[in-house]
């Protein structure tokens, strides 16, 4: 005896009541009246009318039910398959857009804030000051060309920094870099700039720990303003 819910050479499985009286009340052994196999795929992808009389045949023969119906199902799995394949690569772009977060979240707390950089075993670290004055950079006189100035000096570490901004500067939030010398941002922050004394002053805090000795640009900018580049000397500490 056979298992009627069991695949048959179609690839029918009944999935349903439906399924187990049409698959098998009309056998039709001499398959009278059935239609080519185009017009079954046709009806299986549901592309005829709903009143389409093929559709009557089908209620009246077993083989032909059987037929659609595994089509029908061979095309769900294919589906299915489509669908997996499609989710687990979106799970896995997931994944590497949530592992890539955390590391620029990370690499952001450490470089702005540093307040994530206290690991186990290891004291909080040593807060530095500095002062940069950028205003000599645009007071050139005479003879004086802007090479000729000193550049800024910083130490390496995590220096909270007051920055005096070039005349005319205006208060507000402020973008600072520490650009390498293939003008690499190696340090990015943000600050806020107030008028202090006459002069726009902008306070950030600017995480150098790590950074090799040597020849850097410090970016300024505001806003949507363009930046600006002054020559930065990073200086290790005795
Ligand atoms: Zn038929």
């Amino acid at each position: 005896m056979a298992n009627r819910q069991s695949p048959d050479a179609t690839g029918f499985k009944a999935e349903n009541e439906i399924d187990l009286v049409l698959g098998n009340a009309n056998p039709n052994p001499a398959r009278a009246g059935c239609p080519s196999r185009d017009v079954l795929t046709a009806l299986a992808r549901r592309e005829r009318p709903i009143d389409d009389p093929a559709y009557d045949h089908l209620i009246k023969c077993s083989p032909c039910y059987r037929e659609v119906r595994a089509l029908q199902q061979s095309s769900a799995a294919q589906a299915n398959a489509v669908r997996w394949r499609m989710w687990s690569a979106a799970a896995a772009a997931l994944v590497v857009l949530a592992i890539g977060t955390a590391l620029f979240i990370s690499s952001r707390a450490n470089r702005s804030t540093g307040r994530t950089e206290v690991t186990s075993g290891q004291r909080p670290q040593e807060e530095l000051s500095a002062q940069l004055d950028l205003r000599k950079f645009t007071v050139v006189r005479g003879d004086q060309k802007p090479q000729d100035i000193e550049p800024l000096s910083l130490p390496v570490g995590r220096v909270n920094a007051t920055i005096l901004l070039p005349v005319g500067s205006e208060i507000g939030a402020y973008e600072v870099q520490v650009l390498d010398s293939d003008l690499r941002s190696r340090v990015s922050t943000t600050g806020a700039a107030e008028l202090r004394e006459h002069v726009t002053t902008l306070q950030a805090m600017l995480d150098l720990t790590g950074l090799p000795a040597g020849s850097y640009q410090l970016a300024v900018k505001r806003h949507d303003e363009n930046w600006r580049m002054f020559p930065l000397r990073v200086v290790a500490r005795q």
